[in-house]
């Protein structure tokens, strides 16, 4: 099987079209959570994703606009985009997201939007943080997403530890044989210094993870946020990727 692998949508249709468009034959989607917040089309979004057979697992925005996290937990552009999300969103979008399971096991593969071991909430952004999801989690290759930054940890059995591996885009990631926690990037909102929308391909028979990135008209995005009264600093961090 071969699967469109994507997280942090955030609400940005054109970027989630733009990947869609670009995309390389696919059978299913595998997203990684956060639907919505920051953007302005979450209903899009997800009337959008469920048009193909797919699988998404709950991100922390999610669950901030339905309610089952405090919005108060979020810095203050993030919560004025989530309390907007929360008068924007149809009866639909809500109940899709209320049913969202926070962990989903696929063969060895775990998807996630924080870690294994904190699947909402825990940023994976350093070698030390993953070693702990290694040790203390059992699952061969974990997705996650959350952080918005396209990385790979993998697991040293020798040393027992965690080493970063950076993403080559030219040449796919071999999967064989390793334990791996991967993040695709975000789709809706980069944060790695590019404002290309970050996706990838994942290959469960070849048994290979291939990073993507492709650039999507972010005037159009930033347009509608100006539009529907946004935060600034929303609006003017798409076109830098931070
Ligand atoms: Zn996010």
């Amino acid at each position: 099987m071969r699967y469109l692998v994507i997280s942090d949508i955030h609400g940005n249709f054109p970027a989630m079209q733009t990947v869609l468009h670009d995309a390389p034959a696919f059978d299913a989607i595998w997203c990684l959570g956060d639907l919505v917040g920051y953007g302005p089309n979450p209903n899009q979004c997800i009337q959008q994703l469920q048009e193909f057979p797919h699988i998404c697992v709950a991100g922390n925005h999610d669950w901030g606009v339905i309610g089952r996290a405090d919005v108060f937990v979020f810095n203050h552009a993030a919560r004025q985009a989530l309390q907007w999300t929360q008068r924007e969103l149809s009866l639909e979008s809500r109940q899709y997201l209320a049913e969202l399971s926070t962990t989903v096991s696929v063969e060895d593969y775990l998807l996630v939007h924080g870690s294994p071991r904190e699947p909402i909430w825990e940023y994976l952004l350093d070698s030390e943080h993953a070693a702990v999801n290694f040790m203390d989690m059992d699952f061969r290759v974990a997705l996650v997403g959350h952080t918005h930054i396209p990385i790979v940890f993998e697991w040293v059995e020798e040393t027992q530890s965690a080493q970063i591996l950076l993403p080559d885009w030219q040449t796919p990631l071999s999967l064989e044989g390793r334990r791996l926690i991967i993040n695709p990037g975000s789709v809706g909102q980069p944060r790695d210094g590019n404002p290309h929308a970050a996706y990838a391909i994942l290959d469960t028979e070849m048994q290979t993870f291939e990073f993507r990135r492709v650039p999507y008209p972010v005037e159009i995005t930033q347009e509608r946020m100006r539009a529907r009264g946004l935060p600034v600093r929303l609006i003017d961090r798409l076109e830098m990727g931070r």
